[in-house]
């Protein structure tokens, strides 16, 4: 069997939109490698957590999401070695490709924090990451009526950079709905000097948190937990010192790094200790292998790593592939666009969008994109996944 045209590696966010746009643009011989039967849309994932929709809303079957006329091969990649174009896939089988798109995501390293992998699911220990865990976020918040909740954010990339302390808002909402807020101590980690990367909505995240009364530690982060004596240890970089808290409540979110074929590979990106894959910020192309793009979660690129960011890569990636198939070289630029719906009440969500300069790239120009809003909220609860199951992954937006 000869080689395939294009390969896809993971049928996420970023691979189905990939996928899409190439078949509508007349590409056949596309296969895509994808070991999982389920297409989950995360970024619900934060609501389920705070108790705002069901865990069902966020999964589809797999074929569901995958255009026709793309052949789904449902194997795990175990290696790529892009010098005889090769990916070798879990069974044992090789396929071979011209031109291969990267999109294998993310993994979590629940143990990249000693005791975490242990607790998470137990001893109080939840976590929105996850499927199997974001629906007893909400049973534990929902039981909590005194004690200390604590909330943290890993030191590495991740995924939705907001996603660690939107639900510290969604919970102390419904503490103070409830009346319970004043018996309950709420802590939120941070590792970095500011609450957000962009220096307005840092601001409007502190008078948020300041309102329900949370401490911020900034410059810090979990290092440690132990689930059964319900401690964890806080190390702050700042002043370079240790602290063991009780918990009643633990929203840990786990470092992030690449899968460990993608980080042993030749893809990988030297410059990034996580071992995500080098790829050129503007054309998504890999910097050796001219034949190679990477998008979505696993590319090393600086900005955030969001569903939104995807959106905007996948356009590039795939304009990029053409012009590539074609003989020119790439002429589709992304600018590094993405955007964190930052949840900050159980009804009220600011909008943040920004670009690699950090300069504000407002979808709704008209409106002020640094006050909490109501109808923003309804548009991430209900706006948002039908664009994305109907528009996004099908490649017409
Ligand atoms: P994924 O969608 O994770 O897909 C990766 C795919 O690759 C998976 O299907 C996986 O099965 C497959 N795969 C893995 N290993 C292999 C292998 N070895 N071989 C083949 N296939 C493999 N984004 C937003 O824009 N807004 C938000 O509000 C938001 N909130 C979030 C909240 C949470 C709690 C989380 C967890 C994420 C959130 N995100 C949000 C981030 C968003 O979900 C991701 O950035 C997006 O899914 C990235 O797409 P991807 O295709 O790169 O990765």
């Amino acid at each position: 069997s000869g080689r395939h045209r294009v390969a896809i590696i993971g049928g996420g966010s970023a691979g189905i939109s990939v996928a899409a746009r190439l078949r509508r643009a007349g590409v056949s011989d596309i296969t895509l490698v994808e070991p999982s039967d389920t297409h989950w849309y995360q970024p619900l994932w934060t609501l389920v957590g705070g108790g705002q929709a069901p865990l069902r809303v966020t999964r589809r079957p797999e074929g569901s999401v995958i255009p026709d006329g793309v052949r789904w091969i449902r194997r795990r990649a175990l290696a790529v070695d892009p010098e005889s174009r090769t990916v070798t896939l879990s069974g044992g089988a090789e396929l071979t490709y011209e031109h291969l798109v990267m999109a294998p995501g993310l993994q979590l390293d629940w143990d990249g924090v000693p005791g975490l992998g242990e607790a998470v699911g137990h001893d109080r220990v939840s976590s929105n990451y996850a499927p199997e865990y974001a629906p007893r976020t909400w049973e534990l918040v929902r039981e909590m009526r005194s004690g200390t909740a604590v909330f943290t954010h890993p030191a590495t990339p991740l995924k939705c950079g907001g996603a660690p302390q939107k639900i510290a808002y969604l919970a102390a909402d419904h503490w103070r709905r409830r009346k319970v807020l004043d018996d309950i101590r709420v802590v939120l980690v941070l590792p970095d000097p500011a609450m957000f990367k962009v220096p307005a909505w840092s601001q409007v995240l502190e008078e948020v948190a300041a309102r329900y009364g949370i401490e911020v530690r900034l410059r810090s982060e979990m290092t440690a937990v132990d689930g059964d004596a319900r401690k964890l240890t806080i190390t702050d970089h700042a002043h370079g010192t240790k602290e063991t808290l009780g918990y009643d409540l633990l929203h840990a979110v786990p470092p992030q790094r690449a899968p460990d074929w993608v980080k042993a590979s030749p893809l990988a990106d030297p410059a990034s200790p996580q071992g995500f894959v080098a790829a050129d910020k503007h054309t998504l192309q890999h910097p050796s292998y001219g034949n190679v793009f990477a998008l979505g979660d696993v590319a090393n690129l600086p900005t955030s790593k969001t569903g939104a960011a995807v959106r905007k890569q996948a356009p590039a990636v795939a304009g990029n592939l053409l012009d590539v198939m074609n003989g020119r070289s790439p002429s589709h630029r992304y600018d590094g666009y993405t955007s964190c719906p930052l949840v900050t009440a159980r009804d009220r969500m600011l909008l943040a969008e920004f670009d690699y300069d950090l300069n504000p790239t407002p979808s709704f120009p008209l409106l002020n994109p640094f006050k909490e809003r109501r109808s923003m909220w309804l548009f991430k609860r209900y706006g948002l996944p039908p664009i994305y199951w109907h528009g996004m992954l099908t490649g017409r937006l």
